[in-house]
């Protein structure tokens, strides 16, 4: 059942480069079939999930072939929404005996294609498992369903009065679940501080390729064994389907305190959030816009940015409270060494929600921009933040392209946004290409072609950039290893080459 093995040279990397893939390279040995409905197998997934769980139209069937980037997958079988871990293990071991490709999904705003059914096959559909199942203060965990939407956990705990909160708090986080957040090992606004989402899962439950349900991890921190928990997240949900989290809770601090500077240039606000990170401060928070990302903004949400701002820096420092004037201080002192312009400092809580709605609204604003919007994500060094930027404006220009950049700046993760007409296959390309030299430009300056969306659809012949051959041959036998036939989640992270023979 395990594959055969590959000895073959492929072609890598998008600008001509080629290398070798000289390690043998397993790989699945059979075809997938691409199955559209039948009343058999409808009738064995309703059977299943119950005929109230099942999608199949072919209008409900195209909606999930698509997911927040800009690629689609197969026609599918089915889209089910199974409610228990029970549900989901039937269905994983029934799409094995029937040899059937099928992918989770939380609710689809994933910008690389990880959830896209490229195969077809059937779409699980984690959003009704959605249940918070315990809240744990003394042990400061929380445990819930994969369908939970991270902000729903959070507001939560803050309607019931708890002092402690769940931290991580992608740009996505009033739709997006955590279970995708889980599977992508998100990132967001505060994981400067805070770290990202595999800081703050403890544990999980998973139904495996072959519907075993296992546990990794738990309640108590020093687990025994190999981190297979760590091994799950980020996982983009080729090695199982997530069932149950167990999440860290951190106490709410008793003191925030939001800024936004505004500066003449984006050299100058990168170069004062390397200072600022320098001289021993850290803030939870530290993004930067550009000009470009400012203008889209001030359309959409009327902020009123001066002319002559050409970088928007939103600051956040929390902690205690006597600790702040100190702390304000310093990053004030320090962004004068960079001709800042001006710093608000929000006095309420709703003046702060003003602030932050320049860079929350930031995505949607680009939205209005075009039909598309086709959104980077890399990261480099933070130090080389300003040279990468400068790159990516020369990149723009020699494609035709007007690209806005909206970063986490403090972790060095850009997020250049591409807004273009996807109907336009030209400019499709044109855009695609640009993206590529953009994610190449951040691995020479010692960066990673994802700072947090992920690999998905959309990098995997990128991998070879940062990865060996034989790297990714050990990724791939992990893979398969859980996964011999390939059916969770197919053919997604490794480069397309690895699959490259007459029955891949
Ligand atoms: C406006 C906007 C802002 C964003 N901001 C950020 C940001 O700041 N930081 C960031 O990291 N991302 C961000 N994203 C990207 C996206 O929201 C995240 O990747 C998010 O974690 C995806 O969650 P989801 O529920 O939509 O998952 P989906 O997109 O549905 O799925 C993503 C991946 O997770 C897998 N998956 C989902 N559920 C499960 C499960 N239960 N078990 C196993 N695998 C599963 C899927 O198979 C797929 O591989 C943003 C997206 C948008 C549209």
């Amino acid at each position: 059942m395990v594959g055969a093995r590959l000895v073959t040279p492929v072609k890598v990397g998008y600008t001509g480069r080629t290398c070798t893939l000289d390690v043998p390279c397993i790989r699945p040995t059979r075809k997938f079939v691409a199955m559209l409905p039948t009343d058999q197998a409808l009738r064995a997934l309703a059977a299943i999930v119950g005929p109230q769980n099942l999608l199949s139209s072919r209008a409900e069937r195209t909606v999930y072939g698509y997911d927040a980037s800009v690629f689609r997958g197969q026609d599918l079988l089915a889209v089910v929404f199974p409610e228990t871990t029970q549900h989901v293990a039937r269905l994983v071991t029934w799409c094995q005996q029937q040899h059937i490709p099928y992918v989770a999904r939380g609710t689809g705003t994933g910008i690389s294609g990880a959830a896209i059914p490229t195969h077809g096959g059937v779409v699980i559909a984690m959003a009704r498992m959605n249940r918070i199942l315990e809240i744990d203060l003394a042990n400061r965990v929380a445990v819930v369903e994969p369908g939970v939407i991270n902000q729903d956990l959070k507001q939560a705990l803050l309607v019931h009065g708890y002092s402690y909160t769940y931290v991580p708090d992608p740009g996505s986080q009033v739709v997006s679940t955590i279970g995708g957040n889980v599977s992508t090992n998100a990132g967001g606004m505060h994981c400067l501080k805070y770290g990202i989402t595999s800081n703050h899962i403890l544990g999980l439950e998973v139904v495996l390729p072959n519907g075993e349900i296992i546990e990794v991890g738990g309640k108590v921190v020093d687990q025994p064994g190999a981190d297979l928990t760590g091994l799950l997240v980020g996982a983009e949900g080729t090695l199982g389907i997530v069932t149950k989290i167990i999440v860290r809770l951190l106490r709410v601090p008793e003191a925030v305190v939001t800024q936004l500077a505004l500066f003449k240039s984006v050299d100058d606000a990168a170069n004062a959030v390397s200072d600022i990170i320098g001289a021993g401060l850290l803030p939870a928070a530290l993004e930067l816009l550009d000009k470009a990302s400012m203008q889209a903004v001030d359309q959409a949400v009327h902020v009123g940015y001066p002319p002559e701002a050409g970088a928007a820096l939103l600051l956040e420092c929390d902690g205690l409270r006597e600790d702040m004037p100190r702390s304000l201080e310093l990053i004030a002192a320090l962004c004068r060494e960079h001709e800042v312009l001006s710093i608000e400092t929000a006095e309420t809580a709703e003046a702060a929600a003003r602030l932050w709605l320049s860079r929350r609204a930031a995505f949607g604003a680009m939205a209005r921009l075009a039909s598309h919007c086709y959104i980077v994500d890399g990261c480099v060094p933070r130090t080389r933040l300003p040279e990468a930027l400068r790159q990516v404006t020369a990149i723009g220009e020699r494609y035709g392209l007007r690209i806005a950049n909206i970063a986490h700046a403090g972790d060095g993760n850009l997020h250049p946004a591409i807004p273009f007409n996807k109907r336009d296959p030209e400019a499709m390309q044109r855009v695609v290409q640009a993206g590529r030299e953009i994610l190449e430009v951040c691995v020479a300056l010692g960066g990673s072609i994802t700072g947090e969306h992920g690999v998905g659809m959309e990098k995997q012949n990128d991998m070879p950039l940062m990865f060996s051959p034989t790297d990714l041959e050990v990724m791939r036998r992990i893979k398969l290893a859980h996964d011999p036939a390939d059916l969770c989640n197919p053919q997604k992270i490794f480069p397309l080459s690895m699959y490259a023979s007459p029955t891949a």
